[in-house]
Parts: structure tokens; sequence; C-alpha cells
């Protein structure tokens, strides 16, 4: 049902008025995990002041240790719906069980499935029985017809707003904290009608580099990119190395936008 085979015509993805994979690309961005109220409500005012409209924040973290932050959970959705009703922000978090899809929509406007969770069958079948856009994440190791797949997994069940996002595989290279598979845009948006989007922080996980690589994934023809944003990353509970700082953000996006590839 993904395959342009069956499809020609885009599948245009609405985050209430955004749409995406409609030729004009998005910015998302936020931070990796929502901390707390007063953090969210920092990125939120900085993303509305930058004309950014979709916000990004992890309340379900999925983390290598067990003794890691793991998320505030429910309470994290309710933090990103009050703040992003009061600034007027769209918002996509991550959900990692089947039984907490349904009631996510309550509180977010899209459901990502993380890279760990993306042959996680149970969550896919669950995302398919709903009527609300799911950010597919590429596996870690995943290769892309395994990806394709897996958003077939979705739409199969009826659930067609499905946006792919690349976001690093593991190779041996170890400047990056994964390889940022650029050829899989071109190849996903050939093979599929859906939207496809890159991840520039966690395929990178450097500061660094994240300006030419969110510029070569939209000249390669990705619908949006997604970068995290946190208002002192120092002291973040996750991802502490590669999120941007709000002036860092403004920065970016101003470096991204000046390429003509972004609105
Ligand atoms: C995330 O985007 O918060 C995340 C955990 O990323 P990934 O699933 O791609 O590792
Ligand atoms: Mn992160």
């Amino acid at each position: 049902l993904v395959s342009r085979k069956n499809q020609q015509e885009d599948t245009v993805v609405s985050i209430g008025n955004v749409k995406v994979g409609a030729g004009k690309p998005i910015m998302i961005a936020g931070p990796c995990s929502v901390e707390s109220y007063e953090q969210v409500r920092e990125v939120a005012a900085a993303l509305k002041a930058a004309g950014i409209t979709v916000m990004r924040g992890g309340a379900f973290k999925p983390r290598t240790s067990p003794y890691d932050f793991q998320g505030l959970g429910i309470e994290g959705l309710k933090i990103l719906k009050e703040v992003a009703d009061e600034f007027g922000l769209k918002t996509i978090s991550e959900i990692v069980h089947p039984s907490h899809i349904e009631l996510a929509g309550e509180y977010i406007d899209v459901i990502q499935i993380g890279a760990r969770n993306m042959q996680n069958f149970e969550l896919l079948k669950a995302a398919g029985d709903v009527n609300i856009p799911i950010l597919l994440k590429r596996g870690l190791s995943a290769t892309i017809d395994e990806f394709v797949h897996a958003a077939e997994y979705v739409v199969s069940r009826g659930n067609k707003q499905v946006m792919l996002i690349e976001r690093g595989i593991r190779t041996y290279e170890k400047a990056t904290r994964n390889t940022l598979d650029i050829s899989a845009v071109p190849i996903l948006k050939q093979e599929t009608h859906l939207p496809v989007l890159v991840d520039v922080t966690h395929s990178t996980g450097r500061k660094d580099i994240l300006a030419p690589c969110a510029k070569a994934a939209l000249a390669a023809g990705a619908d949006g990119v997604m970068v995290e944003v946190h208002p002192n990353p120092a002291v973040a509970l996750s991802d502490s190395a590669q999120q941007l700082n709000i002036e860092q953000f403004n920065q970016f996006l101003t470096s991204v936008r000046q390429s003509g590839l972004l609105k």
C-alpha cells in the first residue's frame, strides 16, 4: 500500500494546518526529553518566535541503561499539551506501548514510533488502528526494505497518515553517532508515496555539522528536518552532548533558511 506503484500521488500528512509532503518542507524542533513545564515553555517560546509550528519532546524515553532518566510518561504529555495550547504549537512525542496509543491522541498531535520500536509489530498495529499521524523512525540497523514494511504494518490497518524519518544507521564509522543515510531520502521518495524526513540530531550526534546535514537532506528531497533544542543542554537529562541551545538553534535555522531550501 505504501508503494509508489500502488499510488502515484504523494501522501500529504496534516498536522493541524501544517501539511507535510505537500512541497513545503517543515522544521520540527524541541527537546530530547520533556523535563519540566518551565523547560518546555522556554523552548516553545523560542520556537514560536522563530516561526516553528511543530514541537517535539520525549515523555517515554527508550534509554540504553535502565538507570538513565526514563521520561515523565503521561505527565510529560500533559506538559506538552499545556505549553502547546498556550503557544499554538503542534506536538510530537514517542509512544512505546500499544496501550498508550489511543490515550496519546488526547495530548499530542503526532505519535512518534522510535528507532528501537520500528519492528515492534504490536505497537505498529496499534498505531495503524487510530486516526493520528505517525512519525515512524528507521530502526538502528534496519534496511530500507524493513523500514518500508514497518510503515506497511501501520497503513495496512487503516491509518494512512504515516511519515518516515531517517535517523542514521549503525556502521563502523565512529566520527558520528550513527551514519546519516542521505541516499535513503530519494530512495524512499521514489519507492513510497509517504513524506520523508531527516533527524539530523540522532543521525549525526554532533552539533557542529547539523546545518550542512539539514541542507543535504532538503537538497535530497526531504519533506522536513527534525532537530533537538534545549534551553541548557549541559544539564539536559538525555542527549546532553548533542542538543542545541536556543541561540545555536537560531543560528542553525538561519543557515538552513539562507540555503533557500526552507522557508
Ligand atoms: C528520539 O527522537 O527521541 C529518539 C529516541 O530517537 P531514536 O528513536 O531515533 O533513537
Ligand atoms: Mn534525543
